[in-house]
Parts: structure tokens; C-alpha cells; sequence
């Protein structure tokens, strides 16, 4: 994972009338590009507790996921490349019914698969005591020993990791913007923060659970706050407003959105500017996390209901 530490990614600035208008500077980081199936924000989570596997010489890796997850994906692709067998468990025991239809339908499991990653389904309930002692002991059982990260990817681990995202160039920009779904790579961001800049996370789910989550890793700091009123429905929610305007984005920027984190958060930027929440002049960087793996899944969701597709390319 060393490569991680020397990626340096661009950042893209987005061009838009609204933008112009209010007299806001945008700017992307494009973590997304770090890997076509890998989530910028995962491999950078992955990083130190990958090397916290070695240090404690194991030989694989377990941890927890849905039928899209990018942090599944992520964890298949790392542990392949740093040497690591890969075992996942998957929520929803009727994807292991019959594994060869499952993997001709979902590109995620597809990846990992191909990256080595071995599967075990379970069902929903199943699946909510998964880190009891009980269930992992049974996979060491069925495995043998491995190193497990946690559902998501989050550690203080994976925050020391978040930490490397922001660069000295960035200090610059007066706001950083992130989307939140366990909320370490928010946690991250705020460590890493100069003085002068704030973080507004925007949570890809309902609940008012996450606060309290990123204070666990930051608690010195009130540099930062969430904007909850962008999780269109709550996680991998969606409606046909969020799909158009992933499209447009596209159209305008170049740049392509994932609809369960990264639109819901630049929806959300664009929503707050309009609104005139921030002053002429301010300088925004928003952090493109990646996701863009889940998109073949989704537009088979949309595919089914007969609704309008992602476009990609
Ligand atoms: C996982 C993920 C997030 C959320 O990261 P957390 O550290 O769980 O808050 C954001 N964007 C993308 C694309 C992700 O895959």
C-alpha cells in the first residue's frame, strides 16, 4: 500500500454558471481516480491497517459488506496486492444460492471474486451479530486466523489514513466538503485541518447517530458540522432528480458522480450556494471519494424499474 502514501491527486475545478454568479470558487479533488474499482477514501482507510496485518503477521483478511459495498471491493483489491487472502462476509444469504448466476449479475462481487476474495452470505439477521464473538470465532473455525476490519472500513486506524487526503496546496480553500457514511474519512479531514479552514460533512444517510461517531476520533475539535438534509430518502436512496443531475454534472464537468455518496454531497454544495450560505469570495474543495464501481449495480436497479440510466461515458 506504500504507492497510497505518493498518490497526490488533482484537483478539477468546476466550472458552472450558479458558481459565477455567486462568486464561489469549486474545486473537486478527484480521489476517484485513484482506481477504477477502488474508492479513493477506501484504499487510503485500508493503508495503516493493512500494515497493522503485517505487523501482527497475518496471512488474510476479513471483513463485512452488502452486495455493492465499495469497501468490499477495496478490501479484495488491497489484500491481493499487498498479499493478503480476502475473506467477505455478504449480506443476504440468497446471493449465495447459487454463486455463478450472483457473480454474472453483480460487478462488485464480480471484482472482488476475481480478486481472490472468498464469500460467505448471510442473512439479514445474521448478518447484525456479525462482530459477536461468537460468529468470528466460528469463521476462524471455518478459515483460520485472519485480521478483521470492520464494516465500512472505519478505524482510528482508517482516520490516520484520511489524514493523508489533504495536501499543503489545499490549505488555501476555506471549505472542505466530504460525504459521510461511517463517518472516518470526515474524521480524517478534520484532523488534518489548518486553522483557518472548516469541514462540512453531508451524511449519505438518515440519523443522528453519526455526530457522536466522528467525535469519537476528533474530539478536540469543532472545526466542522454536517448538513443532514441531503440524503435524498437515506443510504442508496434515490429519486429521479438526483439521476438527472448526475447526468448533467456530467454533461457540464466531465465529472462523474456515484448516486449514494458523492451527488448526494456536490447536490448538496450547489444547494447551499444558491441559498447564499457562503460569501462572495469563499473557496470550496470538495473531496470526490470514488464509488464509481457501484454504478453498474445501480443502473440494474433503475434498469429493472424501467428508469433513467447513469450515464457513463
Ligand atoms: C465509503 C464511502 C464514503 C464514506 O466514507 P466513510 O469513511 O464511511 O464516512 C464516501 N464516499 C464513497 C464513494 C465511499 O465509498
Amino acid at each position: 500500500m506504500d504507492f497510497i502514501s505518493k498518490i497526490q491527486t488533482q484537483n478539477q475545478q468546476v466550472i458552472l454558471p450558479i458558481l459565477e454568479e455567486k462568486k464561489i470558487t469549486l474545486f473537486i479533488k478527484r480521489e476517484d481516480l485513484i482506481h477504477p474499482f477502488v474508492s479513493g477514501n477506501k484504499f487510503r482507510k485500508l493503508k495503516y491497517n493493512l500494515q497493522e496485518a503485517k505487523k501482527l503477521k497475518k496471512k488474510a483478511l476479513l471483513t463485512f459488506g452488502g452486495a455493492y459495498s465499495n469497501h468490499i471491493v477495496a478490501t479484495a483489491v488491497a489484500g491481493k496486492l499487498e498479499g493478503f487472502k480476502t475473506f467477505g462476509i455478504i449480506r443476504g444469504d440468497e446471493l449465495g444460492k447459487n454463486l455463478k448466476e450472483t457473480l454474472e449479475e453483480n460487478a462488485t462481487l464480480r471484482e472482488a471474486h476475481k480478486n481472490g476474495m472468498k464469500f460467505h452470505f448471510v442473512s439479514r439477521e445474521l448478518y447484525r451479530q456479525k462482530s459477536s464473538f461468537g460468529f468470528i470465532e466460528k469463521m476462524k473455525n471455518k478459515w483460520g486466523d485472519f485480521y478483521v476490519i470492520p464494516e465500512g472500513g472505519t478505524n482510528c486506524l482508517a482516520v490516520d489514513g484520511c489524514e493523508e487526503i489533504l495536501t499543503k496546496e489545499d490549505s488555501e480553500f476555506d471549505y472542505i466538503c466530504s460525504a459521510v457514511g461511517t463517518g472516518g474519512t470526515i474524521a480524517g479531514l478534520i484532523k488534518s485541518l489548518k486553522k483557518h479552514q472548516r469541514v462540512i460533512g453531508f451524511p449519505a444517510l438518515k440519523g443522528n447517530f453519526l455526530s457522536e461517531e466522528i467525535k469519537k476520533y476528533t474530539v478536540k475539535n469543532n472545526n466542522w458540522s454536517l448538513q443532514k438534509a441531503y440524503h435524498f430518502g437515506g443510504y442508496a436512496k434515490y429519486n429521479e432528480e438526483l439521476i438527472t443531475f448526475i447526468n448533467d454534472f456530467k454533461k457540464e464537468t466531465t465529472i462523474l458522480l456515484d448516486p449514494v455518496y458523492t451527488a448526494k454531497m456536490v447536490f448538496g454544495i450547489l444547494n447551499l450556494i444558491k441559498k447564499d450560505t457562503f460569501t462572495e469570495g469563499t473557496k470550496i474543495l470538495a473531496i470526490h471519494t470514488g464509488g464509481i464501481q457501484a454504478i453498474a449495480g445501480f443502473n440494474k436497479r433503475l434498469e429493472n424499474k424501467n428508469q433513467q440510466i447513469i450515464k457513463c461515458s
